[in-house]
């Protein structure tokens, strides 16, 4: 029997992928939060990894963007910060993985961009409150192509922005806090990873504030580019 619904279904999230007809189907949005001992610095909150875990927060599938978009400035921010980051793309399903397994689960990589009312994230922060205003903002989870690589972990490759050609954000993989594989492998002691699960790896330093008109361009050596223009407010 066909199942019939009250109004349409929105669709299934996906992204395109390079060399392919088919999308990527887009289950989860994970996001990891200091993964760079800069930025971890710059927020005030530095890591130390002997005595820390990663931990990381989620926005809705809904809030998927493709690169190349123009996304309106967002509603109840004086702070909209750019961050560029390494996203990877699950492609196996995954439970407790060791981290000498993990690389198993990969299906490839992407250019991403968490977008983040920062003043509302920090505001939230001090708190104790959880960071949905800040983070789950509407068309905030912008992802480039992904580029098939199964299987294969990245360890190092410049990763850099600007903004209206104006460098603002400029690291290497190779000073990723916690690796890709151990990554992997944390996230899947609380989660049973599936394919289409998204990891945003986290930000280096020299995030900051964009304004309606801005236009960023992204990269990172080995996988591609990302595109996006901030529309006018809402
Ligand atoms: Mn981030």
């Amino acid at each position: 029997m066909t199942t019939t619904y009250l109004w349409t279904p929105p669709p299934v999230p996906s992204l395109p992928v390079r060399g392919s007809d088919q999308r990527l189907p887009v289950n989860r949005l994970f996001f990891v939060g200091r993964n760079y001992h800069a930025h971890a610095v710059e927020m005030g909150r530095p890591v130390d990894k002997s005595v820390e875990r990663p931990f990381y927060f989620t926005k809705s599938p809904s809030s998927l963007v493709e690169s190349g978009a123009t996304v309106a400035y967002p509603p109840e921010t004086q702070n909209y910060h750019h961050e560029m980051e390494l996203v990877v793309a699950i492609g196996k399903p995954g439970f407790r993985v060791q981290a000498a397994d993990a690389a198993a689960l990969i299906y490839g990589y992407a250019c991403g961009l968490d977008m983040t009312r920062r003043d509302l994230q920090l505001a939230a922060r001090e708190k104790g409150r959880p960071w949905d205003l800040g983070k789950d903002v509407e068309q905030s989870s912008v992802v480039a192509e992904i580029v098939p690589m199964p299987g294969k972990v990245i360890a190092q490759g410049e990763l850099a922005m600007t903004v209206n050609g104006q460098p603002r954000q400029k690291s290497n993989l190779d000073k990723l806090i916690w690796s890709i594989p151990e990554l992997i492998a944390d996230l899947s002691l609380f989660y049973h990873l599936q394919p289409g699960d998204l990891i945003f790896t986290g930000t280096p330093e020299g995030v900051g504030a964009l304004q309606p008109g801005d236009r960023i361009d992204g990269r990172v050596e080995g996988v591609g580019e990302i595109v996006l223009h901030v529309g006018a407010a809402e």
